[in-house]
């Protein structure tokens, strides 16, 4: 479970991220961002944010969340392949 964001804005991008398949990764402790957002993709490179903890505009941050999301093309791709993805959780 990801720790929650104390911006409101971001926070909101960040549960937008989730209910599309990305998932939070921390960033450790040299960087200055709170963390990452990856897309999983198994046969090459997912796509990945950076999402920092205060940024001077969080809104637009929370703008530029969002697009990267909407812009990723992961999913359709996985479609067409047949599914083994069973989870027992
Ligand atoms: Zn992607």
């Amino acid at each position: 479970m990801r720790p929650k964001h104390p911006n409101k804005d971001i926070e909101a991008a960040l549960k937008y991220a989730e209910e599309n398949d990305w998932r939070y990764q921390s960033s450790g402790k040299s960087s200055h961002a709170w963390g990452k957002m990856l897309y999983p993709e198994k046969s090459r490179e997912g796509c990945r944010l950076s999402v920092w903890s205060t940024p001077k505009s969080p809104v637009n941050h929370a703008r530029q969340i969002i697009k990267k999301v909407d812009q990723c093309i992961h999913e359709a791709e996985n479609d067409e392949e047949p599914s083994s993805n069973k989870e027992d959780d």
